[in-house]
């Protein structure tokens, strides 16, 4: 998506989150794009979905005064925000140009270089606003590490596109199996495996990166499905991310309910030794 505005063009972002240690090398300065064309059923996200401006609303200290609604005529619209006498009220999506992106980002610029690490854009799903991550990736070239956190979505012309402009890639693999891939984000596994292999055959700095969903995408057939996968690209890394039992915590702010199809209780199976027998080594993070 890319939103103009006059002869300007613009990106929605929903959050920077600076000195992070979990997006890529070194601490890092992480940029959320807002809107995904995934639904997976573990995501932690719920603001980082849909391309639309959406407005949280925290129940903590709320007064059920309701002039937040009132303001907005009935939901919650830019004007709640400055309604709320308890600052409950804020906006999930801001449109920026890469350009002032960039003054933002470079700020930190020295510090995030000597500490080895750099700039990581993220989600939502980042390939989902093609145009206005490339023009960031360009404006940051040359100045720090450019890393992408990516679920693989997009055609391989545009994927291909952008990785020529990325350092470093953190990349998801979830699901293998095409009807469970689908049945679990709600779209094809098929463009991702794809995308997964252009990129590690590209020689660039690649991070694999295994959510554990218990029941989901830890199950023995998975994990060995995608050791395979990694296998055929000579991948050899992989790092586990361990479901997390808060992955629900945003979704009351956003006004939904978060009722995944597995069991929240269940601790995700850690298959190590999976990896290990395909030659992969891994990390819990
Ligand atoms: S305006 Fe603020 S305090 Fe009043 S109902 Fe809305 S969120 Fe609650």
């Amino acid at each position: 998506m890319k939103v103009k505005r006059g002869d300007f063009l613009k990106g929605r972002i929903f959050s920077i989150e600076e000195f992070s240690i979990f997006d890529g090398d070194g601490i890092r300065t992480t940029v959320f794009l807002k809107g995904c064309p995934l639904r997976c059923a573990w995501c932690h996200s719920p603001e980082g979905q849909k391309f639309e401006m959406e407005y949280l609303r925290s129940p903590n200290g709320c007064l059920s005064c309701g002039a937040c609604l009132a303001a907005g005529g009935g939901r919650l619209t830019a004007a709640s925000v400055d309604a709320c006498p308890r600052n409950l009220v804020r906006a999930a999506g801001e449109d920026v140009e890469p350009e002032q992106l960039y003054r933002r980002l470079s700020r930190h610029f020295d510090m995030l270089n000597h500490a080895g690490g750099g700039v990581t854009f993220s989600g939502g799903e980042p390939l989902a606003q093609p145009e206005f991550l490339y023009e960031c990736l360009c404006l940051l070239r040359g100045r720090t590490n450019r890393g992408l956190q990516t679920s693989g979505y997009a055609t391989n012309a545009i994927f291909s596109r952008i990785l020529g402009e990325c350092d470093l890639l953190l990349f998801d693999l979830k699901l293998i199996d095409e009807a469970t891939h689908k049945r679990y984000t709600g779209v094809s596994s098929e463009p991702i495996l794809d995308n997964y292999h252009t990129a590690a055959a590209s020689g660039k700095r690649l991070l694999t990166r295994i959510p554990l969903i218990p029941g989901v995408t830890d199950t023995e057939e998975n994990v060995t499905a995608i050791c395979r996968v990694m296998q055929e690209s000579n991948v050899a890394y992989a790092e586990l991310l361990p479901y997390n039992r808060l992955a629900g915590s945003k979704y009351p702010l956003a006004g939904r309910v978060y009722d995944p199809p597995f069991n929240t209780e269940q601790v995700p199976a850690v298959r190590q030794e999976i990896f290990a027998a395909h030659g992969i080594q891994t990390k819990i993070l």
